[in-house]
């Protein structure tokens, strides 16, 4: 803004603030600054643009003068120069306010407007009588000025400003167009709620309600400002209190029914809506809700919101009434006898073998001003990352010692048999033999010969896990998962043949019965769930195997149902699973063409919660009727007729209970991780008795995550058997209507984790089944089971090229729950025997890939099978790959929990990527190993050139990498970066740069390398910090879709996780040689590959075409997911709704008389304004006025558009 006018504003203010300066001298002195401010506002051409303004401005500015000058001269005309230079003084800040946008009135309001116009106010008030003609325009000034400005409550309190308008407004309770004023500015005290406290209790609300009642439609115009200023009143806890206590609820809500039932032609929309603002507040404190269920409030709103869905521009109505419902919905706990998982582990040693206890019932007596609370919480979260960078340099820095005695490290010397110094005589071994050896020892049956034997008793799980059993004394109800260790050691050679799939099930029909501990067979009882009666008949499960597999037409690429039988024999899991999830078994086909994200119907959301309200007030519709449920089987009966089927039993399976809430809907409860009574996001269960060209919806109501990709196109996966054994076995995304939304759910829990929990979240969505009587599956996303991964791995082997690719499989260690977390190891075989290629063998540089800590984010498993596959195969830049690096990788960190079918932890009920400070060897055996192994690689020279953590990111879009770096992280911090001290190398960008050249899921804008204070434990910044690896990173993959590039606005499947895991290793080759030295022959052999500088530049090309302005979140729901959120818009953030107010009354004024709200929603005419423009009398009677009709005819800004 023009530094002129910035004076001239200045001046004008003080001038306000003064003007009862009683001697001439004073008067002079008013007269110069006056002039002064006039001549400023003038001279700067910006504030009042056209030719036109300036000649106002002259104009004022000349009659200013004359009158000043002769108010100096002659004194008994003072007080009417006075009143002369105050209505110019308004009138110009009229005009400047009016115009442009509201960084105009910010300006006014920093340089001090505010308090001017409060202390004029002040004093014009005390003039007996009071003249309207400075009142009303300088209240009508207040309103535009004290709407703005956040402070402005605090403000008028302490001019003592608050009671005069109250006063002033009793004063004109018999006058509507003063009375408006007042109530304008009323309001906008009212928004801060100290202010509007007391306000309400020098009894501003019975001055509103007799203004507002009885239901009237004369003065609308006063009504609804008197409406709008109570709403804002009722944001005050302790005017609320009072309403309540009052009964101003009930009266509240009459008159909402009158509005409502009078209003047919929707002219009322605002006052209506005002209504709602009002009951709105009143509900955000207990006993407001309570009152209002007490009164019908349920009922009534809810019949309103159904006559208003007809209704065209009724959303405002809708939305509010909608909010009202949500929140005043009594709150109710799951239905569940406890949130704690229904699984339990205990844990070894003196751990914490209890899972956190439920807390005492405590109700809501402590969550009185609930509201309250959700703000708190949500800024909390959406505020985290913010206030959570590291800015201590020194542990940005620092590489703490050795979490372990040194010489633990040479176990891990086991794991790294590439190194070995006799690798001539071992690896040139016969091929044959050497692959039958490397399985026998990724077998859980044989104990791991590479890890020492003092290592074993102390780290391995398999003592507690007898220790246990003894310690802690036979439990019927528990004995499944406490298979004495006796039982994996015994020779069980998971041979994929047919037949032994067939015994396996008929010792487990004998181990049902005898349930013997030691009976081998408890590991083998695997069944098939039945496929579709038409299909096969209910046969015997090892018969109905050998029949499907005749079907089977084994052209899914790496994948073979009896490689899974074998492995999934093997699995521990804790419930002992004995079936298998057909998927699984059978496999996934990507299908041919990606699907695009779902367009979000209109009022979807609206649609659901009204159902969900409904629920509530008519109850008689309402089944009920359990029909799953995890705690309490009901194993004979074969499900009610004509209701859905449900079953989840198996590895990755996840649903705790289904509710049958009407004919076609189902609520859905997922289970909490073991251990725990939280992190329900990943669901996978099986449906049948399906009937056809029926929508069921299904509601998941206990998830927790607070915002999620399912509002923004993405859908679950379904697959149906009937479809696979048609042909086309895959998963598909599905389901329509889908939103997520803050439910009624609370969680009475104590979690141990602050508020997380606390609230729950509905996913629903709504499914056409593809056939009749099909069996179906649903999940979270695609399913990728522990058991998938190891039949891959046996699959991976087999097809490679023994002669050329390295492969070696190990157990890196045992679970908790006893199942071998893998370690390969994956290298190019030295060219020849000679010196030389075994030199260059051994030091090629490390590559440390891991996957699946989360077992919720199977996008992750999806892109490191991408990963494996491209590593093993034919493809000439794999083979140069190889010849470059030699991979470490753990394709699957957390088995226990993706077999239990947790979202986030392991057994111990820990996030394991917060466990990476100080991993626990015997709680957290896969980190404490890991970790070791890449100790070992630091302490023998040889850390990884890059390290990488493959994950899922469900609230974002894009794949992309999280590294470290300690300058990006000080300066986003906003800390001085010393760069002199503080030297880095920027090589931590050439990946993620290269990837999101060659990878077309990849989206550098979405990478970040900021280190959280709340990540210090994950597995990036520590790798980073202690083994001291540049490139460290985690990798996100969306569930979802892309915000650019190929896959915008396209769903990614399967086929694009994985194309993503060989992306990423092409990314390794291309960074192998930009950043190190190369042989000549490398460079030749790449250069004949890759023509890179072209793949390079054709990429970027292509995606600069179709990029876009990146932005990081997602913008906001369409619809309120939580009602309670700050972001609820009232509307009253809107200012332009009080600025059309004040416009629309002016033009209504002139005549002095109101006509029943006609007009309102009419743009003022400029006949109308030119009257009312600086004073609130008609024109007629301010002819003295030098501002007033010719200088004001020449403007017309106002006519079009205000402000
Ligand atoms: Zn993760």
């Amino acid at each position: 803004m023009a530094e002129q006018e910035a004076s001239g504003l200045q001046v004008l203010l003080s001038t306000l603030q003064f003007h009862r300066s009683e001697t001439d001298a004073g008067n002079r002195c008013y007269a110069s600054i006056t002039e002064a401010a006039l001549r400023a506002v003038w001279a700067s051409k910006k504030p009042l643009g056209s030719a036109g303004e300036v000649r106002i401005g002259r104009f004022a500015m000349n009659g200013t003068r004359q009158r000043c000058q002769s108010a100096s001269s002659a004194s008994p005309s003072r007080s009417s120069c006075d009143k002369d230079v105050i209505l110019n003084i308004l009138g110009v800040l009229t005009d400047l306010l009016s115009l442009g946008t509201g960084r105009r009135i910010q300006y006014v309001i920093s340089k001090g407007g505010s308090e001017a116009l409060l202390q004029a106010l002040a004093i014009a008030a005390q003039a007996k009588p009071p003249d309207h003609s400075i009142l009303l325009p300088l209240l009508r000034l207040l309103a535009r000025v004290g709407q703005r400005d956040r402070k402005f409550g605090l403000k008028a309190q302490k001019s003592e400003v608050t009671d005069t308008i109250l006063s002033l407004a009793r004063r004109n309770l018999g006058h509507h167009l003063h009375l408006i004023h007042c109530l304008w500015v009323l309001r906008v005290c009212a928004y801060n709620v100290t202010t509007g406290a007391t306000l309400g209790i020098n009894g501003a609300m019975e001055l509103l309600f007799k203004v507002i009642s009885p239901y009237s439609k004369r003065h609308v115009r006063t009504v609804r400002a008197a409406i709008e200023a109570l709403a804002a009143l009722l944001k005050s806890k302790p005017n609320s209190r009072q309403a309540v206590s009052r009964g101003y609820l009930g009266e509240l809500l009459r008159l909402y029914q009158d509005w409502h039932h009078n209003d047919v032609s929707n002219h009322y929309i605002y006052i209506r809506r005002g209504l709602l603002l009002c009951l709105k507040h009143i509900t955000n404190i207990q006993m407001g809700r309570e009152t209002f269920l007490g009164s019908r409030g349920m009922e009534i709103l809810f019949a309103s919101v159904q006559d208003c869905l007809a209704g065209k521009n009724l959303d405002s109505i809708i939305t509010t009434a909608i909010q009202i419902l949500r929140k005043c919905y009594p709150k109710e706990s799951l239905p569940l006898r406890r949130v704690t998982s229904s699984y339990c582990f205990p844990l070894p040693g003196n751990a914490k073998a209890e899972p956190p206890c439920e807390a005492s019932e405590s109700d809501e007596s402590d969550g009185e001003e609930e509201a309250e609370k959700y703000l708190d919480i949500e800024d909390v979260e959406s505020k985290d990352e913010d206030y959570d960078l590291e800015t201590d340099v020194t542990k940005l820095r620092s590489q703490p010692v050795l979490d372990r005695p040194e010489e633990e490290l040479e176990q891990y010397e086991a794991m790294c048999p590439e190194l070995a110094q006799k690798f001539q005589v071992l690896e040139f071994e016969s091929e044959e033999e050497k692959c039958l050896e490397n399985r026998t020892e990724s077998l859980p049956s044989t104990p791991s010969h590479f890890v020492p034997s003092a290592a074993s008793v102390k780290h391995s799980n398999c003592k507690w896990r007898n220790q246990c059993v003894t310690e802690m004394g036979p439990d019927p109800g528990k004995n499944e998962f406490r298979v004495p260790f006796q039982c994996w050691t015994k020779e069980e050679k998971c041979r994929w043949d047919q037949t032994d799939g067939k015994r396996g099930n008929e010792e487990a029909a004998q181990g049902a019965s005898s349930c013997e501990e030691e009976h081998p067979a408890r590991s083998h009882a695997f069944a098939l769930r039945p496929p579709p009666e038409d299909v096969a008949e209910r046969l015997e499960s090892s018969d109905l195997v050998t029949k499907l597999l005749e079907k089977h037409q084994g052209d899914i690429p790496f994948h073979s149902p009896l490689f899974y039988l074998a492995r999934a024999k093997c699995v521990k899991s804790i419930p002992s699973y004995k079936d298998l999830a057909f998927p699984d078994f059978w496999g996934h086909q990507a299908p041919p063409h990606s699907k695009p994200v779902l367009e979000r119907n209109y009022g979807v959301q609206r649609d659901k919660v009204l159902d969900d309200i409904r629920r509530l007030i008519q109850p008689g519709d309402v089944i009920g009727r359990t029909v799953f449920d995890v705690d309490e089987p009901s194993p004979s009966s074969p499900g009610v007729p004509g209701c859905l089927q449900f079953f989840s039993q198996f590895e990755s399976g996840n649903l705790r209970k289904a509710i049958q809430v009407r004919e076609f809907e189902y609520d859905l409860v997922m289970n909490a991780d073991v251990n725990s009574n939280q992190h329900h996001q990943w669901f996978y269960f099986e449906v049948r008795e399906m009937k056809l060209a029926v929508s069921y919806r299904f509601n998941i109501i206990n998830c927790e995550k607070f915002n999620s990709q399912f509002n923004y196109g993405m859908q679950p996966v379904l697959y149906s058997v009937k479809e696979a054994l048609q042909g086309r076995p895959r998963w598909l995304r599905a389901g329509h209507d889908i939103c997520y939304y803050k439910n009624h759910y609370r969680c009475r829990a104590a979690t141990g984790e602050g508020t997380r929990g606390k609230f729950y979240y509905t996913l629903t969505f709504s499914i056409k089944f593809p056939h009749k009587d099909d069996v179906c599956y649903l999940a979270y996303h695609y399913p990728y089971t522990y058991s998938t991964m190891m039949s891959h791995l046996d699959m991976l082997e087999q097809s490679r090229n023994p002669k050329k690719v390295y492969w070696r499989q190990q157990t890196l260690c045992q679970t908790l729950g006893g199942n071998g977390c893998p370690l390969l190891t994956i290298t190019a075989m030295p060219e020849s025997k000679t010196g030389e290629d075994l030199e260059q063998f051994c030091s090629r540089p490390y590559v440390f890939l891991m996957a699946r800590v989360h077992p919720g984010e199977s996008n992750a498993s999806w892109v490191m099978k991408g990963t494996l596959e491209f590593l093993v195969s034919t493809d000439p830049i794999a083979d140069l790959l190889r010849k470059c690096f030699i991979f470490k990788i753990i394709p699957m960190l957390n088995p226990d929990g993706v077999i239990n079918g947790n979202h986030r932890c392991s057994l111990s009920g820990d996030d394991l990527n917060r466990q990476w400070l100080t991993p626990n060897s015997q709680l957290h055996p896969t980190i404490y190993h890991a970790k070791g192994l890449l100790y070992y690689l630091r302490s023998i020279g040889r850390a990884p050139l890059v390290f990488c953590d493959y994950h899922g990111h469900s609230q974002k879009k894009n794949v992309f990498l999280y590294g470290c770096s300690i300058k990006e992280t000080l300066w986003q911090a906003g800390c001085m970066v010393d760069t002199a001290v503080i030297t880095e190398d920027v090589g931590y960008r050439t990946l993620p740069k290269i990837l999101d050249k060659v990878a077309p899921a990849f989206v550098m804008n979405s990478c970040s390398f900021l280190v959280e204070k709340s990540r210090e434990s994950t597995a990036r910044v520590v790798v980073w910090k202690e083994m001291g690896v540049l490139r460290s990173y985690t990798m996100e993959s969306t569930y979802c879709s892309c915000s650019h590039g190929l896959y915008k606005g396209v769903q990614l499947g399967t086929q694009e996780l994985e194309e993503m895991g060989s992306k990423f290793c092409l990314g390794l080759l291309i960074l192998h040689l930009k950043s190190l030295p190369c042989s000549q022959k490398v460079m030749a052999q790449a250069a004949l590959l890759l023509d890179l500088e072209e793949e390079i530049t054709d990429r970027a090309q292509r995606r600069c075409s179709s990029s876009s302005l990146e932005t990081d979140d997602e913008p906001p729901c369409v619809e309120e997911i939580d009602y309670n959120a700050d972001s609820c818009s009232d509307g009253e953030e809107d200012f332009s709704e009080l600025d059309q107010e004040i416009q629309e009354c002016l033009s209504w004024a002139e005549g002095e008389r109101e006509d029943e709200g006609a007009t309102m929603g009419q743009t003022c005419s400029s006949k109308a304004l030119r009257g009312l423009y600086i004073s609130g009398q008609p024109a007629s009677s301010s002819a003295a006025l030098p501002l007033h009709s010719p200088a004001l005819g020449m403007y017309s800004g106002f006519e079009s558009s205000p402000v």
